[in-house]
């Protein structure tokens, strides 16, 4: 059975510019294993006040980030490497280390690979000093390509290898899933008990008992919810 935690604008705001962290009970609030020194992370935006529809997208009066922290265990936290990498780039961990490297080389291959096309166009002149450099614009390109395919197929490996592991020890990440979580925009700050913020956690217990800790209501859900 799952859970929903509300959380209003107040703990939200306090939260702004860094995180908002749900560690207690000091179990996994995904398995509910012990120890749990890891934190699943959500980044998230606080936002208030939909300004009228833009050209492009929606645009808020308020729109600022936050980064939703619950504390999981080892196994819970590696099974998210294999889904969503991005979302460890803020850990102190060797994951987020990891996470962080692929993601600046995946930055510079991207930069080498745009450098070679812009010198392929005639955005840079082809006088007798840079004539030369712009000859070899597909080898740039070719570079910075390779650089990006390289760093994909590393960050394949290693999921794929944590995978292998965490199936070696018959542990179906699936079973234990992330919280989802919900931000519901508010017309304005007034009301500051609010809800802002809906998590849905799949270990009812936790849920509970981490609500209770922080004065937060929840609300029991069906399986289909
Ligand atoms: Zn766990």
């Amino acid at each position: 059975m799952a859970a929903r935690i509300d959380i209003p604008l107040s703990d939200v705001q306090k939260a702004l510019g860094g995180s908002l962290i749900l560690d207690h009970p000091p179990r996994c609030s995904r398995c509910g294993t012990q120890p749990a020194a890891y934190y699943e992370t959500h980044k998230l935006r606080l936002r208030i006040g939909a300004n009228k529809p833009g050209l492009y997208r929606q645009t808020y009066r308020v729109s600022r980030v936050y980064y939703l922290r619950l504390r999981v265990c080892e196994t819970c936290y590696q099974a998210d490497f294999a889904i969503c990498p991005e979302e460890f780039q803020k850990d102190e961990t060797a994951l987020g280390r990891l996470a962080r490297t692929h993601s600046r080389l995946f930055t510079i291959g991207t930069l080498i690979a745009c450098t070679g096309l812009l010198l392929m166009t005639n955005l840079v002149p082809a006088n007798p000093e840079l004539i030369q450099i712009k000859s070899i614009w597909p080898y740039i390109t070719g570079f910075g390509g390779a650089v990006i395919i390289g760093t994909w197929l590393h960050q394949r490996t290693r999921q794929r290898r944590i995978l292998e592991s965490l199936e070696s020890k018959w542990i179906n990440p699936a079973l234990h899933p992330r919280a989802e979580a919900r931000t519901i925009v508010l017309e304005n700050e007034d009301d500051a008990t609010a809800v802002v913020l809906q998590i849905k956690l799949y270990n009812e217990d936790w849920a509970a008992e981490c609500a209770a800790q922080y004065n937060w209501a929840t609300v029991k859900l069906g399986e289909e919810s």
